[in-house]
Formats: structure tokens, sequence, C-alpha cells
């Protein structure tokens, strides 16, 4: 039923050369603010993840916001925002893509489009970015089982784009009162005995609070994940979103640090 034949890696280019996703390969950390709020932030945030290690700088242009009056993104501008950044710092940008209509122009600035939790399911996006060249992350669904992730892994794959990372963000959780999801590591295991393609870990939405991330983040290293998603923010109590659960950028540098030592050890 799943699509075979594929090497277990992604690899994708960015300006400052090829990153590989998968098992033999190091951990990818991806890191930044859950939105582009201005130049001088996303330029700032990716000059100082790039020092810390990271090797992709991740920001919204268009966000999916449970509530239509919440800050839905700088949309286009960012974007422009997010070109300058990589200019400025050869990282690799991730951004999410929510319509059809700008897949085009995000995987113009694009090195990895994102497909944001809430559209795990939206098959017709999933077909349209199977038919372009850029490698996709895959946010498991709010509520969704492995299989369900999968078979959207599937809908991308079989549109001819054989290059896909799963990221797990945490599940819907009958305890809202202490974290935002559940985080599912077990996913880690699961899902290696299941497929090919990468695993990415994003302990931030997984969670909900920054005070939790270091500790999710070296536990999905040791439990064998590919990749890390990380929200770092200069200034996190102002953040236009998810300030709760982003990293300052000195947090994000010393756990860098940690993750180092963690990944050497292992
Ligand atoms: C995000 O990455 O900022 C985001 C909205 O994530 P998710 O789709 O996992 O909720
Ligand atoms: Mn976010």
């Amino acid at each position: 039923e799943y699509y075979h034949g594929q090497a277990s890696e992604v690899i994708v280019l960015t300006p400052n050369g090829a990153v590989s996703f998968g098992e033999h390969h190091p951990v990818v950390t991806i890191a930044g603010p859950c939105a582009v709020e201005n130049e001088e932030m996303i330029v700032r945030t990716a000059q100082r993840v790039k020092a810390a290690g990271a090797k992709f700088l991740r920001g919204g242009a268009y966000k999916p916001r449970t509530s239509p009056y919440a800050f839905q993104g700088h949309g286009e501008s960012a974007l422009e925002m997010l070109w300058q950044a990589r200019q400025a710092t050869g990282l690799g940008i991730v951004t999410e893509v929510m319509d059809t209509s700008d897949i085009e122009r995000v995987a113009e600035v694009a090195d990895i489009v994102q497909i944001g939790a809430r559209n795990m399911q939206n098959f017709t996006l999933l077909k349209k970015v199977g038919t372009q060249s850029k490698p996709v992350l895959l946010k498991r669904g709010l509520a969704a089982t492995i299989d369900d992730w999968l078979m959207a892994a599937e809908y991308i794959l079989a549109s001819g784009n054989p290059n896909v990372i799963l990221c797990e963000r945490g599940i819907r959780t009958f305890d809202r009162q202490y974290t935002r999801n559940t985080l599912d590591l077990s996913a880690i295991p699961v899902l290696r005995s299941l497929t090919h393609l990468p695993i990415a870990i994003d302990p931030s939405h997984g969670t909900g609070i920054s005070a939790f991330v270091p500790t999710m983040s070296k536990a999905a290293i040791v439990a064998g994940t590919d990749a890390l998603v990380i929200e770092v923010h200069p200034t996190p109590a102002q953040a236009l979103s998810d300030g709760p659960q982003s990293l300052t950028l000195e947090q994000f540098d010393y756990l860098s640090r940690e993750m180092e030592i963690i990944s050497q050890a292992i």
C-alpha cells in the first residue's frame, strides 16, 4: 500500500550547502519565530540561530490561526523578509503554505515547504505540493493516527515529490492544564519501523511551554529523531504568536550546546 523504492534520506540544497535528513546523518535543527514579524527581527534571529548551529530558519508568512481575529501573518511581505534573511545568512528557509494559489510564490523563497497540522489532510494542497520540486515538511494533524499521516505523505509521494519529512508536533491532549498538546515521541520508533521517510520533532507546539522545550528536544535526540523544529524569538513576551512556547536567543544557544553534547554521546 505504501510507496517504496526511495532512499532513506532527504537532501536539501541551501545556500550554505546540501543538508541531509535521515537516520545516518547528524540531527538537523530548524529554528525561528512562529511568525515573521519584521525584517530586523527575522534577520537577527537567523544570524543567531545560525551561530548556534541551526541549518534552517523557520518563520511563518501565512499563519493558520484558530481565531480569524488573531494575527494572520504578513503574507507576501514576510516572504520577502525571509528572502533577505536567507541572503544574509545562507540558511535554508522553511515556511508554511496554506493555499494552493500561494505554492509557487512560497516555493520561490522556501527551501522546504511546510504543510501545517491543520492542512495535513487537505488533499488538494498535498497533491499540488507533490507536483513541485521543493522538499515538504508534513506536520502531523491535530488528531491524526500514524496511518492517516503516512497516507497524507503518500499523496505527496504519489504526485511525484519523493522528498517528504514527517514532523510530529503533538496530538490533541485531554489535559490542557499543563501542556498544549501531547508530544508523541513514540512516533519516532514507530515511524522508523514503517517508513523510510525522515522524522522531525517539534517540541514547541508539542508542549506549548518554553520551559519544557529543552527536555523534550534532548529526549527526541535520544529517541532517534532526524531533525528538530524549535520556535525561537528575540523577545518571546512580545511575540505576535506562540510567545509562551518560544525560546529566547540565549536559551536556544544553551540548548544547542546541550544537544551537541548529547548527539556526540549517542
Ligand atoms: C507552526 O509551525 O507555527 C504551526 C502553526 O504549527 P502546527 O501546524 O503544527 O500547528
Ligand atoms: Mn507556532
